[in-house]
C-alpha cells in the first residue's frame, strides 16, 4: 500500500482466503518478509490468529489530534 497499511485496514494484497498475493515476490514489504510465524501470534486456528491480530492493531493504533 503506497502510504503503508493503517491499523484496522485490510491489506490490499490479501486474497479472499487470506493469502498474501506478494508472498515470494521481491515487491513484498520487507517487514512482512521478516515477520516469522509463531504459536503465540498465530494460535491454533484462523480465528485465534485474527483475535490476536485485532488486539495488536487496537493496542498499537493511534488517532491524530485534530
Ligand atoms: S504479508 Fe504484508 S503484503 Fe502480504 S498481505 Fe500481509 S500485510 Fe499485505
Amino acid at each position: 500500500m503506497p502510504n503503508g497499511k493503517p491499523a484496522g485496514v485490510r491489506c490490499v494484497q490479501l486474497t479472499l482466503d487470506n493469502r498474501c498475493q506478494l508472498f515470494g515476490k521481491p515487491e513484498r514489504p520487507t517487514v512482512c518478509g521478516h515477520l516469522q510465524p509463531s504459536l503465540d501470534m498465530c494460535g491454533a486456528s484462523n480465528e485465534e490468529a485474527f483475535l490476536f491480530l485485532t488486539y495488536l492493531e487496537q493496542a498499537t493504533s493511534f488517532t491524530t489530534p485534530t
